[in-house]
């Protein structure tokens, strides 16, 4: 199968881009584990997916669907859904750690600073904490994300009012 378009999409490229710069060596798109994953570490034992909003039925306004074929395509979208779920849930058996990055959290008007988002990565990918899941997206989505968890209840969501060295007040 070649290289399904929308692969080497903008916030992937800058994700690769800046882990390797950090210094962090991974495999691309390896199609022998579950959902073919983005970013493999295999030393560390971690996979990045690197999603794009729309295509993967994000809760937020990158996420939002097109009025018309509304049928169509919530069908087709709620197909990558389920597929996203189970390869999480497989590779999380296969004891791989997960990092889930939105496209939402290096574009739109909710998207954070580029080495915030690096600086999470390399955490999570350096230092096995006991997260198994961490999901990063705009900050204007993280209410959403984490009233719909994907069956993990490990997961930690992070927001820059969660990870950033400012503390905003209270909303
Ligand atoms: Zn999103």
């Amino acid at each position: 199968m070649s290289r399904i378009r929308g692969r080497d999409t903008g916030p992937e490229m800058s994700i690769r881009r800046g882990l390797h710069a950090l210094g962090l060596r991974y495999r691309l798109h390896d199609r022998h584990l579950p959902g073919t994953p983005d970013l493999v570490f295999p030393g560390p034992r971690v996979i990045i997916f690197v999603h794009g909003c729309f295509w993967h039925g994000h809760d937020c306004s990158l996420g939002v669907r097109p009025q018309s074929n509304a049928a169509f395509w919530s069908e087709k979208i709620t197909r990558n859904q389920a597929r996203d779920r189970e390869a999480i849930q497989k590779l999380g058996n296969m004891g791989w750690r997960l990092a889930v990055v939105w496209e939402c959290a290096l574009k739109g008007s909710g998207r954070r600073p580029l080495r915030e988002v690096l600086g999470d990565l390399c955490t999570f990918i350096r230092y096995d904490s006991g997260y198994k899941q961490l999901d990063i997206c705009a900050l204007t989505n993280v209410e959403n994300s984490t009233s719909t968890p994907q069956g993990e209840t490990n997961t930690r969501h992070v927001s820059p009012r969660e990870s950033g060295r400012k503390r905003p007040g209270p909303k």
